[in-house]
């Protein structure tokens, strides 16, 4: 079929052995409304057919040393495209056996010869559409199919680029995607075509854009054949990755921009041409949803693992508490049952079991309290309230009252720096090491809470007590929940094993360390190193997490001694 007048106009490429003969062929193209580029023989045939990227070749049987298909043929090999050839016969080559899409014979007609190209432009533009079709297609299939393979994010950012890379014939691929915090595009894993380190400090502002920087936003894709000097580029990240020319199009989520889909840098230097866009806004929609669907995945298996470990910690407590409270409970009801069924129990006994039920019951509150304040501190739910505070007063609230068998010495320097913390916490912490040292040391003896000051900021609390002690194989555990020592004596003393858990994630929670040193009958000393501004402390370790862990107490030998926890 041969279309004549109607057929689009072209570039047409025109490769004759006369230069002469070239440039009247090419003005009766031109006349005809079509774009003609005119290659001279020689070693820069090649690569100048290759930029022309022409919808049509035409010449002679010969250029140059060669004949003009092989020519032909390298260019369409480096194209990975068909390059329609209109072959012009001389009158020299009359018999010759032509291989082409169409041949013209010398004296060339005017009208024929538009006629002619004017067919295979018209026949290329359909190829082209079509192709253009049959990639989109199969690139949709193929990005869907490994989209939905992808193993984890860093897979699939390099998956969407490899595949975006492939549909558009490009060297190089890449995702952006947008971070809020930083305001700014971030690229994703190493892309395709490019290194870690090229790809990893690529970056793509989204505020304080000159104004003719390309926004996605309101601008939409972007085809640039000229990356080093288009201004819409941001000239560093043309640099870090290279690139000639690039293709960028928005990920899109309805009207939420999720990021950048790049490629760059066609096989072959041929330039993108606008229905590539049409492509890579296809890859680029699929890519949107798997990207999305990728960190609502994340989003999934983070929360599941998180409601996993609050089940852990809900049954385990559950289960402790189940028993905990079932042995005050029985004792409370078996005492209220003597005072209520013996209407003759003498006084004395009757104060007696109804003074056990009040202990009873003020251990069962104890209980709930810590248990209540536990599950808060592990769901992240505490907020410490911060402020300026003295320690000597602190102390003086916290040792307790009525003591018979112990005596109580304070050795608090005057001149004490004002520390900030959370006074409710400090003084809960306070109270519980001086109720176990009085608790712990039940023949009685002397109980110590010393301060000094520690020159790098930090003050040391010590509570010390000569009691039971705590063997050495066991000094370890305690700072755990539910954790006692294990031996006779620890064990008819009442208690739950989780004040010192909540003591040391109070310290922590301040930024402090907590440790104690032990000799099993002589006695313990509990010790608590805390910065002199928790706030503070607690703000710098957030923001260097690695420097926090350095400020422990130096260890001593000897006593048993649990490592600061
Ligand atoms: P509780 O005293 O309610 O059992 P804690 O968490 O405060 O819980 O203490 C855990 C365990 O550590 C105690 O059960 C006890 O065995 C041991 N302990 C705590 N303080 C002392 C102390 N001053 N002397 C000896 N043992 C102690």
């Amino acid at each position: 079929m041969i279309l004549g007048g109607s057929a689009p106009p072209g570039h047409v490429a025109i490769l004759h052995s006369s230069m002469e003969r070239g440039e009247s062929l090419a003005r009766v193209l031109r006349t005809a409304g079509h774009q003609v580029t005119v290659v001279r023989p020689g070693a820069g045939a090649l690569p100048t057919l290759l930029t022309a990227s022409p919808d049509v070749a035409m010449g002679t049987l010969y250029f140059g040393d060669h004949l003009l298909k092989d020519t032909i043929a390298a260019a369409r090999h480096a194209l990975k495209a068909e390059l329609p050839l209109l072959i012009v016969i001389g009158r020299e080559d009359a018999d010759a056996v032509v291989s082409s899409d169409e041949v013209i014979r010398e004296p060339v007609d005017a009208g024929e010869l538009t006629l002619r190209v004017g067919s295979l432009i018209a026949r290329q533009v359909e190829r082209r559409g079509l192709q253009k079709k049959i990639d989109q297609l199969a690139g949709l299939n193929r990005t869907s199919w490994a989209f939905s393979l992808a193993g984890g994010s860093e897979t699939l950012f390099g998956q969407i680029a490899k595949l975006s890379a492939d549909a558009l014939r490009a060297e190089k691929g890449l995702v952006l995607l947008y971070d809020s915090q930083r305001r700014e595009m971030q690229a994703q894993g190493p892309g395709f075509g490019l290194s870690r380190e090229q790809a990893e400090r690529v970056r793509y502002p989204v505020d304080g854009e000159p104004r003719d920087r390309w926004n996605f936003r309101i601008n939409g894709p972007l085809l640039s054949n000229h990356a080093f000097s288009d201004p819409h580029l941001v000239p560093e990240m043309v640099a870090l990755l290279g690139l000639r020319s690039a293709l960028v199009v928005p990920l899109t989520l309805g009207p939420q921009i999720l990021g950048l889909l790049l490629v760059g840098d066609r096989v072959g230097a041929v330039p993108f041409r606008d229905e590539d866009l049409g492509v890579l806004q296809a890859v680029a929609g699929q890519a949107a949803v798997s990207v999305e669907n990728q960190r609502l995945h994340e989003q999934i298996k983070e929360a599941n693992a998180q409601l996993q470990e609050y089940d852990r910690v809900k049954s385990e407590f559950v289960a402790i508490i189940a028993h905990d409270f079932r042995s005050p409970l029985m004792a409370i009801r078996g005492f209220a049952e003597l005072v209520l069924e013996d209407a003759d129990l003498p006084i004395e006994s009757r104060q007696e079991f109804m003074q056990t039920i009040m202990d009873q019951t003020d251990d069962l509150a104890r209980l709930a309290n810590d248990t209540l304040l536990i599950s808060r501190m592990e769901t992240g739910k505490i907020q410490y309230e911060w402020q300026d505070m003295e320690l000597a007063p602190l102390i003086l609230e916290a040792v307790p009252l009525g003591l018979s068998r112990h005596s109580v010495v304070t050795d608090v320097p005057a001149a004490l720096p004002a520390i900030v913390a959370d006074a409710d916490r400090m003084k809960q912490v306070l109270t519980n090491l001086l109720n176990n040292a009085v608790k712990y040391s039940p023949e009685g003896g002397a109980i110590t809470v010393r301060v000094r000051e520690r020159g790098d900021q930090h003050v040391v609390i010590e509570v010390a007590d000569q009691g039971l002690g705590i063997p050495p194989d066991q000094v370890g555990r305690l700072f755990q929940k539910f954790e006692r020592v294990r031996s006779d004596e620890h064990l008819r003393i009442s208690g739950t094993g989780l004040g010192l858990y909540i003591c040391r994630k109070i310290v922590e929670g301040h930024g402090g360390q907590i440790w104690v040193e032990s000799e099993t009958g002589r006695g313990s000393t509990f010790s608590i190193l805390l910065p002199v501004n928790a706030r503070q402390a607690t703000q710098d370790a957030q923001e260097a997490p690695d420097a926090h862990k350095s400020n422990g107490a130096d260890k001593k030998n000897g006593a048993a001694r649990s490592a600061p926890a």
